[in-house]
């Protein structure tokens, strides 16, 4: 593997030749269109939420889990070094991470479920769908246009799902864009490919820290049931016998990492070379370019199911995330039969029910617990 930089590769999404805004704007003097993109995103309200959004454990349990915020700096990290080596756009790869979550309810997939159950009848809820609600629409910072205004190929990216029915829908409005390759099963660009794997490969080993940490998982668990945990555990091991407790585990986890990107850097470098696409439509209309070896992917998805089973179905994050249903479900009743609650905007909406989703999912964990409260006067977590 050589260590890529310099100039973007033919196939690489270029600042220059962007898509472009759906409301035209002078270019910056000093930042490129995607280099943009990535400040809008940081300066928004969205972003600075996600610091106190759940990502598997809810925020209030420590201060030491990942939450959405340091979730999606990992990504970005992630990602980028990838871009980097395979002469990507490490841009609009950071742009995209960070703004991949920003439609996440509070809770985490908890707040997300409840939340589609409740909208179920008027319209469903899709946190990729709301993630490119909030960029386009729901952040309110310009003088001239809603939303971040970003370009093509970040929105693109942050659409990252969406079910054939809300395709069709956005379709209709917007032909031709960042929803017509559900609809023609085409490809993202390879660089939001790139940003989907850095998502799995982040959250899969911060997971297994946080679950170790919290005392849910142990490294001994994990070493007898996950083959590729036990492969990287004997190579710490082996170089460091006296290694021990939290620094085996990262080493661990270190290693792991490393390893699941140099395996990605590797396998989707041959795939660019044998498919040798022209350019970036010629890369959207191949099969995915940007994916691990069948080995590293079988292991992967076996890590992923021992994570669902053992750390996401666990009876005390079960026993949290139910009391969180709960909280997103009595307060969608709650702004329904009283929109007045809601501040001016979301209350003065045509579609309420929407405004309510909106405002609900905007919400971080704490803020939701304490809406909650006023609303109900019942506390939920009252050791929070
Ligand atoms: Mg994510």
């Amino acid at each position: 593997m050589s260590v890529g930089g310099g100039a973007l590769a033919p196939y690489a999404c270029d600042p220059a030749r962007s898509r472009g805004r759906r409301h035209p704007e002078a270019p910056a003097p000093t930042r490129n269109d995607h280099q943009r993109d990535r400040d809008r995103i940081v300066h928004s309200t969205a972003f600075r939420r996600l610091v106190y959004k759940t990502q598997v454990f809810l925020n209030h349990e420590g201060d030491l889990f990942r939450t959405r915020l340091t979730h999606s700096l990992e990504v970005a990290q992630l990602g980028r070094s990838a871009a980097r080596t395979l002469r990507l756009n490490e841009d609009l790869v950071e742009a995209i991470a960070l703004a991949h979550d920003l439609g996440h309810t509070p809770f985490g997939h908890a707040g997300q479920d409840a939340l589609a159950e409740c909208m179920r009848a008027h319209g469903g809820f899709e946190h990729n769908l709301q993630s490119l609600r909030v960029v386009d629409r729901l952040e309110q910072r310009y003088p001239d246009f809603d939303g971040l205004n970003l370009t093509f190929e970040t929105r693109e990216g942050v659409l990252k799902h969406c079910s054939r029915r809300h395709a069709d829908e956005i379709e209709a409005r917007e032909p031709g864009g960042v929803a017509r390759r559900f609809v023609d099963g085409t490809q993202p660009s390879l660089e939001a490919q790139l940003v989907n794997l850095a998502d799995e490969i982040a959250y899969s080993a911060h997971d297994i820290d946080d679950g170790v940490r919290s005392g849910l998982l142990t490294l001994e668990q994990l070493d007898a049931a996950v083959p590729l945990v036990a492969r990287f555990r004997a190579g710490a091991q082996a170089a460091h016998p006296a290694l021990a407790g939290r620094r085996l585990l990262f080493e661990t986890i270190r290693r792991m990492l490393s390893q699941q990107v140099y395996d990605l850097i590797d396998h989707s470098s041959a795939r660019l070379r044998e498919a040798a696409p022209a350019d970036v439509d010629a890369a959207r209309r191949a099969p995915p370019l940007i994916g691990f070896g069948e080995p590293m992917r079988t292991q992967i998805v076996e890590l992923k199911r021992f994570l669902f089973q053992s750390l996401y179905r666990h009876p005390q994050v079960v026993a949290k995330t139910d009391a969180a249903r709960r909280v997103v479900r009595e307060l969608f009743d709650a702004y329904c039969d009283a929109p007045a609650e809601m501040p001016g905007d979301y209350a003065d909406a045509d579609d309420r029910v929407r405004a309510v989703a909106d405002y609900i999912a905007g919400m971080t964990d704490r803020f939701a617990l304490r809406e909650h409260q006023r609303l109900t006067g019942r506390a939920v977590f009252s050791e929070a």
